[in-house]
């Protein structure tokens, strides 16, 4: 509601591309190029507490424009830069140049959520690189959330338990990313140190109609909501991109929102803007309890 008209105002400027077919060799060397000559850039995508309305933070997303081959989706590239054993590199830079850009961002308190392959999730020194890009930023370890999916978890549980404890130590906060799609969700979610669980966009596309599987995903939702408040743990929902579906979610006492429907993914300079304008002012950080809403 809060974005609904202002989101057209500003339009994603590293727009998705239409489903094209590169070969993975010629994908993998022109990745290569591009970490050389800097063709990626970070686009960042609104959250919102749903309660008060409040532009809290936004998740950092990669953005990968090739002089010959154009735009590539992430969904396109990561995979192979994953198999090629780019990511680390890849992952790297997005977290050094993420902390960098949120702290020109005007508002002090905003978060950004970084995503984390689970190549670099299981890298023994992944804690100490994160602790250099905060410090060589500036940037507050309480407004960096890094988002980890279910499949990264599992790969070596042990390992795994101790870097998220090393970060949480850090003060940075770890959030299970596309919660739903993957394995073994709920046991880890007890036994790991986890902050925030993002509900996949499946469990959000059909809130709000008055179909049969409106009401299966409002179901999910709901459990979703009693057992992150069971464990504390803050609930975001991803792909929001109605009213109504924003409406489902709020009553349902989910906490956070991201989608179309507050904006796509921002170039920095246009995310700044948009947050500038947002009606309702994040006043500290998270995940201190809502800062009370003051309208401006
Ligand atoms: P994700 O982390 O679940 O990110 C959310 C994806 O949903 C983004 O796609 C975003 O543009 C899209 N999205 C946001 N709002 C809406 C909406 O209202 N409706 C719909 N239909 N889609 C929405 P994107 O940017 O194409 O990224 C896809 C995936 O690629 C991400 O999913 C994430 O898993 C991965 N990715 C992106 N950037 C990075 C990165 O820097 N590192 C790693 N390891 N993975 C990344
Ligand atoms: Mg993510
Ligand atoms: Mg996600
Ligand atoms: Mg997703």
């Amino acid at each position: 509601l809060y974005g609904a008209k202002r989101a057209q105002q500003f339009s994603e400027v590293y727009a998705p591309a239409p489903p094209a077919r590169i070969p993975s060799v010629t994908m993998e060397s022109a990745l290569r190029e591009s970490l050389r000559d800097r063709h990626f850039r970070l686009a960042y995508q609104p959250q919102v507490h749903l309660a008060t309305g409040q532009l809290v933070g936004a998740e950092a997303l990669l953005r990968w424009t090739h002089p010959v081959l154009g735009p590539v989706t992430p969904d396109q590239f990561i995979p192979v830069a994953e198999l090629a054993g780019l990511m680390p590199r890849l992952g790297e830079w997005v977290l050094r140049t993420a902390c960098h850009e949120v702290t020109r961002f005007s508002n002090p308190h905003l978060s950004v959520s970084v995503n984390v392959s689970s190549r670099q999730l299981s890298d023994p020194t992944f804690s100490s690189r994160v602790r250099q890009a905060l410090s060589d930023s500036g940037l507050r370890p309480q407004r960096l959330v890094l988002e980890v999916t279910e499949s990264g978890l599992i790969d070596n549980p042990t390992r795994v338990r101790e870097v998220l404890q090393e970060l949480r130590d850090l003060g940075v906060r770890v959030s299970m990313d596309d919660f739903g799609t993957g394995y073994s969700s709920l046991f880890s979610l007890r036994s790991l140190p986890v902050d925030e669980l993002k509900i996949d966009r499946a469990f959000v596309r059909d809130l709000g109609q008055d179909t049969q599987a409106a009401r299966e995903s409002l179901a999910i939702v709901m459990a979703s909501v009693l057992m992150a408040r069971a464990l504390d743990i803050e609930l975001l929902a991803e792909g929001v991109e109605t009213p109504e579906q924003e409406r489902a979610l709020r009553e349902a006492g989910c906490d956070l929102g991201q989608g179309w429907l507050y904006a796509r993914a921002l170039e920095p300079a246009d995310f700044d803007a948009f947050e500038q304008t947002w009606p309702v002012r994040l006043l500290g950080d998270r995940p201190a309890t809502p800062v009370p809403a003051v309208a401006t």
